[in-house]
């Protein structure tokens, strides 16, 4: 087939593909983003978030990916003189660590096993003997496929004068979150993961104890990710700055979708052919990356066997089959693969997944026994039907 007319299948832990409604909500006119037509759009678009974030919270937009939000994060919540304690078990949690060196902030690390989540009575005795600003954990580590029980974290923290900073980048919208119930205090993600559509549009919103710090200015360096003039800005139907208006347009799209769909549905969906995927992959004789009970929904992160190098299965998948996953760009280099589960998905996306999965090994000079991969898949997804 000429290289242009085979199908591209975007099948990363982001960005995602963007299903063609959302597409499409995207050329929309641009409004003036002062206006009374975008004031509206603003204002159902945060509305439409917040179950998806379980939160009564306001929720912020800005133009921006999400690590630019993680920094904001950070840049709101630790003045000169405070201190947080990060919890770190994988990429993302390490580039929290980063922003904090960055910003000059002082930070404690509570590592656990790249796999594995750092659970909570860790947390709780770091904040028995330490009086810190913010806790700061990753949802749902995307690097390794584990997820953080941030319930249990955050029912530790609300003990404390600690708030909870939370990085949902690859989990909102895919995978159940409950800001208020969970006490998360400060709370952001990014609109191309497991919302759909495509990158540069980012979120926040944070509780009551989270803006009481956040309102502090002890020597906080920031101006456009200040978030006192983000709150403000949000309760007139604004952006501070200039909205990415036609991100915005989307993102109501794929609320839409979502709630269309039904929002404990979507969470289920994503359950489902997750599991299947993974079930799939161990009758092939493939097995996660992350062992521990909570594994991630969004992201399939499979450990590659001895002696095959899981960047040359991405180049593969990509050149023959035109089907984009990712590798690992960590210590877990060529030892890893991982398949986005998030979005838009369907039974076809996570079918086509192992199918060429299957070649690749077999193209490669794996010996794969042949559909036993699919039979498990399928078995996964009826008993889960
Ligand atoms: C993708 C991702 C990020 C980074 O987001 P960018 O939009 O690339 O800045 C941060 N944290 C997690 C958990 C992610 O999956």
């Amino acid at each position: 087939m000429a290289e242009a007319s085979r199908p591209y299948r975007l099948r990363l832990p982001g960005p995602t593909a963007v299903p063609e409604r959302i597409r499409k909500a995207l050329s929309e006119p641009v409004v003036a983003h002062r206006g009374p037509e975008f004031k509206e759009v603003l204002t159902e678009t945060a509305a439409l978030t917040k179950p998806v974030l379980g939160t009564n919270n306001d929720v912020m937009a800005f133009a921006s990916s999400g690590t630019g939000l993680m920094e904001a994060a950070i840049a709101n919540v630790l003045g000169q003189g405070d201190k947080a304690l990060i919890l770190v078990n994988g990429q993302f949690g390490e580039r929290f660590v980063q922003i904090a060196e960055a910003l000059n902030r002082e930070a404690d690390i509570i590592e656990a096993p790249w796999g594995e989540a750092v659970c909570a009575e860790a947390v709780k005795d770091k904040l028995a003997g330490n009086n810190y600003r913010a806790v700061v954990a990753v949802h749902n580590e995307s690097s390794t496929g584990a997820v953080t029980d941030l319930e249990a974290i955050g029912a530790v923290v609300r003990e404390s004068d600690a708030v909870l900073v939370v990085d949902s980048i690859s989990g909102a919208g895919g995978l159940d979150l409950q800001q208020d119930a969970w006490g998360v205090d400060v709370l952001v993600t990014a609109s191309q993961k497991a919302l759909m559509c495509p990158p540069g549009l980012a979120l926040a919103s944070v509780s009551e104890k989270g803006w009481n710090v956040i309102e502090k200015d002890v020597g906080k360096a920031r101006f456009y990710w200040d978030l006192r003039k983000a709150r403000k800005s949000a309760a007139q139907g604004q952006t501070a700055f200039t909205s990415p208006i036609p991100l915005v347009y989307s993102l109501r799209e794929a609320l839409t979708m979502i709630h269309s769909e039904g929002w404990p549905e979507v969470v289920s969906r994503h359950v489902r052919l997750c599991s299947a995927l993974r079930a799939g992959a161990a009758a092939m004789g493939l097995s996660t990356f992350t062992k521990s009970p909570m594994l991630s929904n969004t992201v399939c992160v499979l450990e590659m066997p001895d002696g095959l190098d899981g960047s040359e299965v991405v180049r593969h998948m990509y050149e023959k089959y035109r089907t984009v996953i990712a590798g690992s760009r960590t210590k877990l280099r060529g030892k890893v693969i991982r398949i986005g589960t998030m979005g838009g998905i369907s039974e076809d996306d996570i079918r086509t997944d192992l199918m060429l999965l299957e070649s690749t090994f077999v193209d490669l000079g794996w010996s794969v026994e042949n559909g036993t991969g699919m039979a498990a898949l399928d078995a996964a997804l009826q008993n889960a039907a």
